[in-house]
């Protein structure tokens, strides 16, 4: 390890967002999972959350470009304790919805701890977790499609925390508690 690699690997955990998370709901396909990692750790996702209930573990694919390494994932059983672990972490969950009444994306403060819920590539996010959810967000479609891409709208609503948190200074000092800071540096020393 040199010492350019060590400060490197320093600065980017001294960025890491504790209080910022997705949750994937049966988000099943490798690009896409990775796809969502790789843009959780440009913005700062500490941790990521999947839930599978189809069964299956989930799997990466080039597409992470190795951020899987840099993203914890952790998969819950299923949706009710995925949120009760969030919950017990003080998140506020918004489910990505494509339904009337959903607030725009951008009308929400992520400056706060959040995590955001999204769907299954077919059949978007289950009813069961728009029921649990605090809040639930849509990106607006102006077009002849109706979605996006699960990854691409990750991408948007995660770079929207993103501005805010910079805006607020999320980024200047770090986050995470120094117990973790020092749990999580160890393990990253040894990737
Ligand atoms: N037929 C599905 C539905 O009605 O939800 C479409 C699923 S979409 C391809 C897969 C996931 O991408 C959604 O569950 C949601 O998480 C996210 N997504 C796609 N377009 C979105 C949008 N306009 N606003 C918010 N989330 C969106």
């Amino acid at each position: 390890m040199t010492e350019a690699r060590r400060r490197r690997i320093e600065e980017v955990l001294r960025r890491r967002q504790p209080d910022l998370t997705v949750l994937l709901e049966n988000v099943h396909k490798p690009h896409n999972l990775s796809a969502i990692l790789r843009t959780c750790d440009a913005v700062g996702v500490l941790e990521a959350h999947a839930v599978n209930p189809t069964g299956g573990v989930p799997t990466y694919n080039e597409t992470s470009g190795g951020s899987h390494k840099w993203v914890y994932l952790r998969v819950h059983p299923d949706t009710p304790s995925a949120f009760a672990h969030l919950r017990a972490q003080g998140f506020r969950v918004y489910a990505t919805a494509l339904r009337e009444g959903a607030l725009d994306y951008r009308e929400v403060d992520y400056t706060r701890p959040v995590a955001v819920v999204l769907g299954a590539e077919k059949w978007g996010v289950s009813e069961e977790a728009l029921a649990l959810a605090d809040g639930h967000i849509h990106i607006p479609m102006l077009g002849m499609v109706q979605s996006l891409n699960v990854s691409v709208a990750a991408a948007v609503i995660l770079f929207e925390a993103q501005r805010q948190r910079l805006k607020a200074g999320l980024y200047e000092k770090p986050r995470l508690d120094p117990e973790l800071y020092r749990k999580v540096l160890e393990d990253w020393l040894r990737k």
